[in-house]
């Protein structure tokens, strides 16, 4: 594509200057010949006709003399560069431009028709053999009395025509050797705008055809050039992002299967080969119980995640009452709180507060986030869940006093398996995929989740829903 793009161009550029010389050089001189030819003898006519209609009338009348007939013609003939003839019908010379006519040595025209122009009222050639070089010729009557008393003959040299034609096609040939040169100014304007960018283009998609996904360019263009490297490059950077996440989160799995496993393995070989007495299996079949829990935990949370982004947005959404399932989740979470002597305070607003959203999801969001916030509390903390109601949205904040989230980990908590320092040493079991589902289930609906949190003070997370119709028909 590189060179046959410009060559194409080029030859269809080449190709506009070769038929613009041919259109010249065949068309248009033909015309110009064409069109000269007949205005000359459109004008050789008339000056044919007025010398008819005067001078020779005249001389037919008696009313001037030959010789002063014969002198006007002389400078007449000079001053159109024509040879005039007057010839009585049978050919016969009265009067001539070139010279003076013998009236004792008569001279003829033989075989002189003057119809021989027909309808173009003017001929090309020798003149019935008068002349050597060929001539374009005209012939006027002179008329008197309703008769033809003679003719009044113009010849001009056909080499004068060709002559006006050729200075003619000169001017066209250099208007458009003119055009042709200022059409360059499409080359120039097609090579900078369009083919450098396309060269600029291919570059990179080559680039990314060959997996460099981090090559990076841009075009200093507005146009759709400018768009369409803008939109390729943005493609590249995204393709770019999925792959690093990609290999993060396969690392990231690795890793957390990994432990788990290698533990599991650790203490059942330990049990096979004695290094762990009989007498105290149970407990260590505990700790690997505990494990294979947590690995069971890993793959729900991953399938959850998995089916979430398969399905997308096939939610099963309907009216539920928030508050209560608020209520429920909080007596779920009861034993826990009481082990972590926690609290949990309700502050939700109405009785029933409707919402349209898949009941089942929302139960987990809210799980995973009081989960959360019970976690990653002080003993003898207080975890608020909250419900408002503005426009036509509910709220649900679930807030804590906990440990807080430091500032430059609260963009990644939502990303699959991220943990922050700070909480690793209160929640060992947790897989890092809670807040990733809580996102996918919040966007799902279409709605957002917002996190406030100070590092040491403790975290708020906020998200919306829809509210429900049936909200205004309790009222009523
Ligand atoms: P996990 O299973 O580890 O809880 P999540 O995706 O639910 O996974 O949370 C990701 C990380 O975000 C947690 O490991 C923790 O570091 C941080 N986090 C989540 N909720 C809170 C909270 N309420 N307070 C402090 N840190 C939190």
């Amino acid at each position: 594509m590189k060179k046959t793009l410009y060559l194409k161009f080029i030859f269809a550029y080449l190709l506009f200057a070769v038929f613009g010389f041919i259109v010249v050089a065949t068309f248009v001189s033909s015309m110009t010949t064409e069109y000269e030819r007949r205005e000359t003898a459109d004008d050789m006519y008339r000056e044919a006709t007025l010398i008819a209609n005067t001078y020779a009338a005249d001389l037919y009348n008696s009313e001037t003399s030959l010789d002063s007939v014969q002198r006007q013609l002389r400078s007449i003939g000079t001053f159109l560069g024509a040879e005039i003839w007057i010839l009585n019908p049978s050919g016969r010379m009265v009067a001539s431009s070139a010279e003076p006519v013998d009236p004792s040595a008569e001279l003829y025209v033989e075989g002189f028709d003057p119809g021989a122009a027909g309808d173009a009222q003017y001929v090309v050639g020798d003149f019935f053999g008068q002349f050597d070089a060929p001539q374009l010729s005209v012939s006027a009557p002179i008329t008197g009395g309703y008769r033809i008393k003679g003719y009044v003959c113009i010849h001009m040299p056909y080499s004068r025509i060709v002559k006006s034609v050729n200075s003619l096609l000169n001017i066209s040939y250099l208007e458009l050797v003119v055009l042709f040169l200022l059409s360059l100014i499409i080359l120039i304007f097609f090579t900078e705008m369009i083919y450098r960018p396309l060269r600029r283009i291919t570059t990179a998609t080559e680039q990314y055809a060959a997996g460099n996904m981090h090559y990076r360019f841009s075009l200093d263009s507005e146009d759709e050039m400018g768009y369409l490297a803008a939109s390729l490059s943005y493609m590249a950077a995204e393709i770019a992002r999925q792959e690093d996440d990609q290999k993060k989160f396969i690392a990231n799995i690795s890793h957390d299967f990994r432990s788990p496993l290698t533990s599991i393995k650790g203490f059942l070989e330990a049990m096979l080969d004695g290094t762990i007495p009989p007498e105290i299996h149970e407990k260590y079949l505990g700790v690997v119980l505990n494990e294979t829990n947590r690995l069971t935990k890993l793959t729900n949370g991953l399938l959850a995640l998995n089916n979430l982004s398969a399905s997308g947005l096939l939610l099963n959404r309907r009216d539920f009452d928030i508050n209560r399932m608020i209520r429920g989740v909080a007596e779920s979470f009861e034993q826990t709180c009481r082990l972590r002597r926690a609290a949990i305070e309700l502050v939700l607003t109405g009785e029933a507060l409707y919402v349209n959203a898949d009941e089942e999801r929302i139960q987990q969001v809210l799980y995973n986030l009081v989960d959360n916030a019970i976690k990653f509390s002080h003993h003898d903390s207080v975890i608020r869940i909250e419900t408002t109601e503005k426009h036509s949205k509910i709220f649900i904040s679930v807030k804590d006093s906990g440990i807080g989230i430091p500032k430059e980990d609260q963009k990644q908590i939502w990303e699959r398996f991220y943990k922050t320092d700070l909480s690793r040493g209160k929640d060992k079991t947790g897989t890092g995929l809670g807040l990733s589902i809580v996102r996918e289930i919040i966007r799902a609906h279409g709605e957002n989740i917002n996190l406030i949190s100070t590092e040491g003070v403790g975290s708020e997370f906020i998200f919306s829903l829809p509210r429900s119709a049936k909200n205004d028909e309790l009222e009523d």
